[in-house]
């Protein structure tokens, strides 16, 4: 079962509201919008491992998607982490199109991506085996019992092709790597060859609440490596269908005043504040909230916020609210 659910990361969240925001004359626009790209591929793979991680069969396994911890020098990161009382697994997922080479011997895979551009990329095995070892070391540091833990790469993309030289082929590495398809049978095979129950269920409820709590992979500030100032951003609503920031709000809908488009959902008030979370901050005042949308009317600005029932603090002039949930 999922202790922590499969869910868009915050780091995709965040490149996601600044590619939309970013101005398009902005000489770092083409480098974030890829970044995006890359970051919504890379979770369209994670999320179409639900299928097989919602089988009847993981039913007692706690299974945690995207989890960041400290082991105490440095931050690791896992898409998947699977913990039994018998095993632990890390799931490493690679959602790729064009063509993988695996070659373990020189510790690289080359990439051809769909345009026939060539990029070397790190071995997968040697990553996943680092996450391994990382996770081992925060295991012992927290003195739980030594358990396994078996790294997988998993490859999601069925399209991908994938090519292995000759003189590579029994590489030992390359067992840990295998399609998405062939995981339940692995899978089966893991759980299989280890029996011994090393942790109990004591010990597992309290790794569990500990992964929990040490997860710090919704902290992440993507943002701040880049020193964007607020002028490089859009403000606004944004409409869907043009791509500009020109809805208005009518009485009893939202008016696109570039391409006419009306609706009459809050859906332009909700994007601009999800937006205004992942760019700057859990919390916005009024005047940010104008300052984000283009607002001149402090009473029109309250009447929109007002319309959500979000949690506030603070009254009248300072109030603020809370858009955690949105
Ligand atoms: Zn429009």
């Amino acid at each position: 079962m999922f202790i922590k659910p499969i869910q868009k990361p915050a780091k995709l969240l965040q490149y996601e509201a600044l590619s939309r925001r970013l101005a398009d004359s902005h000489p770092k626009k083409e480098e974030i919008v890829a970044r995006y790209h890359s970051e919504r591929s890379g979770f369209k793979g994670e999320e179409s491992m639900g299928y097989y991680l919602n089988s009847h069969e993981l039913e007692q396994w706690k299974i945690f998607h995207n989890i960041k911890l400290h082991d105490g020098s440095s931050t690791f990161q896992i898409d998947f982490l699977l913990v039994s009382p018998t095993l632990i697994s890390i799931l490493e997922i690679k959602n790729i199109s064009g063509k993988l080479r695996f070659e373990p011997d020189l510790q690289q895979v080359i990439w051809t991506n769909k345009q026939g551009i060539v990029k070397i990329l790190p071995d997968f095995v040697i990553q996943v085996n680092t996450q391994k070892r990382k996770l081992a070391h925060w295991l012992r540091k927290n003195k739980y019992p030594n358990i396994s833990i078996a790294p997988l790469v998993i490859i999601t993309n069925p399209r991908c092709l994938l090519e292995v030289p000759d003189h590579c082929k029994k590489h030992s590495s390359l067992s840990a790597i295998i399609r998405n398809s062939l995981f339940p049978s692995k899978f089966s095979n893991l759980i299989e060859s280890h029996n011994d129950l090393l942790l109990k269920k004591l010990q597992l409820n309290k790794l569990t609440k500990h992964i929990l709590r040490e997860d710090v992979s919704s902290g992440e500030d993507v943002l701040s490596k880049y020193a964007f100032s607020l002028t490089d951003l859009h403000t606004g609503f944004y409409c869907r269908k043009c791509e500009n920031f020109s809805n208005e709000k009518r009485r009893q809908s939202w008016r696109c005043i570039i391409c006419g488009q009306t609706i009459t959902t809050q859906e332009p008030l909700l994007q601009a504040l999800r937006d205004y979370k992942y760019l700057f901050n859990h919390t916005i005042s009024n005047q940010q909230f104008r300052w984000f949308t283009n607002s001149s009317s402090r009473a029109d600005a309250y009447y929109l916020l007002k319309s959500l029932n979000l949690p506030t603090t603070g009254a009248k002039k300072s109030t603020t609210y809370d858009l955690t949930d949105l």
